[in-house]
């Protein structure tokens, strides 16, 4: 059986990550704690897969604190630029910083501009990574994906990254139009981590 310790790290610096993930895994006893508290340098994601990169970053939150560590890496695919951005979702327009998100998603918006609606087929991805030491050799991995499309232009206000130009498949709204509480419960984040709890129970 699967041994859960009570404190495990969270391999990211993103605050409502760990307020997302921390609610849900509250229940079986695990208490969410923010890399900061440890690591000095954030992992260098050299994979050419999200679920390498999970694991690098796993791995590293590991070694840094001595503890179990969750991470999890994801990004959108979209199939008429042969699954780009992919693993590279969040520096896909070379930016950093605040302006980040409006570059991605304007490069987006330009590479598909005269490409039509049967063709914008997308799905976001994410793998979550859950390892009980830096040397595990048996990383418990979990991985989701959300279909959905590319709209020809930004819909909603909510969210972050691709969700304004996400259009979710079965649904008439953008991600961005939906809630936090209604996104993750059909979200690939939210999936992947349905999974992880099930298997860690
Ligand atoms: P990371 O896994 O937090 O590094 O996210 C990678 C990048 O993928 C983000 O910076 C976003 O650009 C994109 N991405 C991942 N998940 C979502 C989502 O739920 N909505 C919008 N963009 C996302």
């Amino acid at each position: 059986m699967f041994t859960v310790n009570r404190k495990v790290v969270l391999a990211s610096g993103n605050a409502g990550k760990l307020a997302e993930f921390g609610q849900s895994l509250a229940p079986l006893g695990i208490e969410l704690i923010p890399q900061s508290q440890f690591v000095v340098t954030e992992a260098e994601e050299t994979g050419l897969s999200f679920v390498e990169n999970a694991i690098i970053k796993a791995r590293h939150a590991c070694a840094a604190s001595g503890l179990p560590a969750l991470a999890d890496d994801s990004g959108l695919e979209v199939d008429y630029l042969s699954g780009q951005p992919g693993i590279y979702s969040s520096r896909f327009a070379g930016l950093v910083g605040p302006h980040k998100d409006a570059a991605n998603n304007a490069k987006l918006l330009a590479e598909l501009a005269r490409v039509a609606e049967p063709q914008r087929s997308a799905r976001f991805q994410c793998v979550l990574v859950y390892m009980r030491h830096a040397n595990d050799p048996v990383p418990l991995i979990c991985q989701a994906a959300w279909e959905g499309s590319i709209l020809k232009q930004a819909q909603g206000l909510d969210g972050f990254g691709y969700d304004p130009l996400f259009a979710v498949a079965g649904m008439q709204c953008s991600a961005a139009e939906l809630s936090k509480t209604e996104k993750m419960a059909v979200s690939h984040r939210g999936q992947a981590l349905k999974q992880l709890i099930v298997a860690l129970k």
